[in-house]
This record gives structure tokens, sequence and C-alpha cells, in this order.
């Protein structure tokens, strides 16, 4: 049904069959934005439900979901889009399922991942947004420089019992999130890692206690300062939007610009090529002078963003064990030593030079995920190389992909 209202004098026409009639009422509203926008949304936990939920009623585009995470039972009291059969499944899967429902205007790809070892840096560079819904500190500060890099903004987003925190950061310009950071926050990612052979799962963060009605505020709060970034209007860009739930209180603090942050890189002139990363970094070399990048006298290095273990040895009896893969896949075994039950210490290399026998080991081996950005170096120049033909293999990599069917039913 069809009918007009008047409203400042000219005729707003509302059309109740339209999904999305309320939301374009709105003045500055422009929906095709929205259905054209790519968002990441990393985590998928009580807040990453919270902002999924929001972007699939909105008819966002294409959605991204990035968690390594399982659903508990734990989880059903603050994440709107799980049910109690879905315990034990990948919670980015299970998500991007129940998002879709919601909506089947929407793409949803679920990514089964860690966002600190297999996302690459190209799908950051592809999303116009990136909201992270995450619990830790060191993911926050990884995400901050892939967005950096890559010249996306990002909206972060951090609750606590009834209290939250939401920030926007807009690179190339202004503070990040690594500006705001504190010797204490760097101490305690510093903690984190001081036991640098726990698995994954053994360093994630204690359980945070939070209701799920700060999951809806501060969600609420970032999936709004997205839209805002997608119509190009004004932002809380490089400020945290603190609500203070026990009296109410919001108020908005201004990040400093620090001159030295590390976290300001950003990748440009990006140079494209078809390359697999099974491949080795010795034929991303000579593949690159090839393509005349550098010249063939120009000796090259592969400047690596995870540290890649080479070595484990033994504090104790000095018993060394050859590794050769980033420190996050080193076996949990390893920690200990056999002989003498002492801690063992990890021999750490963060590039690779031409010519060495690092230099045969594939891509995907040094710690390289798929459709990554990576920064090559001479003594003359820097070059970064996104490895293109792997776009696909990236989307195929979601081993939960969740899309519409030619009828418009998720499958
Ligand atoms: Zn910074
Ligand atoms: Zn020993």
């Amino acid at each position: 049904m069809i009918r007009s209202v008047i409203e400042n004098q000219s005729p707003v026409m509302i059309d109740e069959e339209d999904r999305y009639d309320r939301l374009r009422l709105i003045q500055w509203w422009d929906q095709n934005r929205i259905r054209d926008a790519k968002v990441m949304v990393v985590g998928a936990g009580a807040l990453g439900n919270e902002v999924l939920k929001n972007l699939a009623l909105l008819g966002l585009g294409e959605i991204h979901i990035v968690d390594f995470d399982f659903v508990q039972t734990s989880n059903l009291s603050r994440s709107v889009l799980f049910r109690e059969e879905h315990t034990g499944r990948s919670k980015a899967a299970v998500a991007a399922k129940m998002a879709g429902e919601l909506n089947p205007d929407c793409t949803i790809f679920s990514h089964h991942a860690d966002v600190t070892s297999d996302i690459g840096l190209g799908m950051v560079r592809d999303v116009d947004v990136v909201i992270g819904c995450l619990d830790n500190r060191a993911a926050r500060l990884w995400v901050n420089r892939m967005c950096f890099k890559t010249g996306t903004p990002w909206v972060d987003g951090g609750i606590q019992e009834i209290n939250g925190v939401a920030k926007v950061f807009c690179p190339p310009h202004g503070p990040c999130y690594e500006c705001g950071m504190t010797e204490n926050d760097y101490r305690l990612i510093a903690l984190r890692y001081s036991c640098p052979l726990l698995k994954k799962e053994e360093i994630q963060q204690g359980r945070v206690p939070t209701a799920p009605t700060i999951a809806s505020i501060i969600g609420g709060v970032q999936v709004q300062e997205t839209l805002k970034l997608l119509h190009g209007l004004p932002v809380a860009e490089g400020a945290a939007i603190v609500f203070n739930g026990m009296n109410n209180s919001v108020y908005q603090t201004q990040y400093p610009l620090k001159k030295d942050c590390l976290s300001h890189e950003a990748y440009d002139d990006i140079v494209e090529i078809d390359f697999d990363i099974e491949s080795s970094a010795q034929s991303l070399f000579d593949r690159l002078k090839q393509l005349n990048a550098f010249s063939e006298e120009e000796h090259l290095r592969l400047v690596l963003d995870r540290d890649f273990v080479t070595t484990v040895r033994c504090y104790g009896c000095d018993a060394a064990i050859e590794v050769h893969c980033t420190r996050s896949k080193v076996a949990a075994d390893l920690a200990v030593c056999r002989e003498c039950q002492q801690p063992m210490a990890v021999a750490m290399v963060h590039e690779v030079e031409e010519g060495t026998g690092n230099s045969q080991l594939s891509l995907a081996t040094l710690g390289v995920p798929r459709y990554d950005i990576v920064k090559i170096e001479s003594e003359l120049e820097r070059r970064y190389v996104l490895l293109r033909s792997s776009r696909e293999d990236a989307n195929s990599l979601n081993r939960h992909s969740f899309q519409r069917d030619n009828n418009g039913n998720g499958r």
C-alpha cells in the first residue's frame, strides 16, 4: 500500500511493502549506499552478535564475520543470534546463518579464522569499514595496524559489566587505537605473550563479566558510527565514546595523536600480482624482478608481519629443536624441555632474505595468509605487493560461507 504524507510541504511517499521504508524517511538516509557497502565484523561474541543483528536489519550489502571460537552455553545469555542447539559450532558460521535469516538481502561470509594470523590485508582493504568486537588488547592492536596499513576506517567496541566504550578511527588521519594506549596496556599485552609457547586457546583472556544490555548499547553506537562513515557524515574521529551504565553518564574523550606511534605506516602504491602463498619467498623475489618491480642487482628481503620461530632452545640443558613456523603455530608441548623439564626459549626472525635457506620456504609456512599485502625491501626501495590470485581462495576458505541462492534463500 502506498500513501503520501505532507511533511515540510513536500509529499513523502510511504510504501508499506518496502522493507526499508521507515529508514528511507530519515532525511540523510541513502539505502543504496548501505546495500552497496562492505563491512568486516571481527569477533562474534556478545558485541558482535548485536552489531551483526543491526547490520542485517539495515540490509547492509556484504558482511564478513571473523571469529575462531565456538558457541558455548555461557554465550546464550548475551548473544541474540545463538540457540541452544548451536553449542559446539563455529560462532562465525552460526552468526552468518542466523543474521542471513534476519535479512536475505545481505550476502554474509563467515571466516572461522584468527584475525591475527589468517586474514590477509587485501580483505581489509576491500571493505568500507571494520567493526571490532574483540575482548583483548592484542587483537585490537593488530586490527588497528591492519586498518592503518590499508586506509580502512574502523570502529572499536569494548564492554565490561554494564559499562562500555566505542572508538572511531579514520586512517590515514588522526589518532589511532595505539595512540591512546598507556604503559599499562602495553604491559598487559606483554603479559599475554610472556609465555610465548602458549596456544591462543590458552592465552584467551579470562571471562569478562558483561550484560547483554550494554552489548546492545555499545553495538548500537558502533553501527550508528558505521552508518555515518558510510554516508560521509562527521563521526567521533579519534575519540572514545564512553558509557557509564551505573550513573547513566555518556561522555566523549579525544585521543592525542602520538608522534612516534608505530601504527601509522600506510601501505600505498600497492603492486598487485597473481601469486600463490604455497610458492616460496624466493620465487616471489624472482617474479618481482621479472616484472621489473625491482632491478636484477637488488638484494631483496621479505619483511614478516608475524614472529617466525626457527628454533626452540632449552634454558637448562641447551637442547635445541628446529621448528620453522609462526609463533602461534608452535606446538604447546614444546614449552617445556623433554630432557630436563626446564622452560624452552624461542629464536625468531622477522625477515627473510633472498638466497637464504628460509627463502625456500613457502609464504604460507612463513605465516603469510591468503590475499595478503606483503612488504618487500631492497637497499634502495620498498614495495607493497598484493598477492591477488588468492582472492577467490580467500572467500572459498570460509569453511562455512553463507550466501543466498537464486531464490533468495539461505543455504
Ligand atoms: Zn597511532
Ligand atoms: Zn633441557
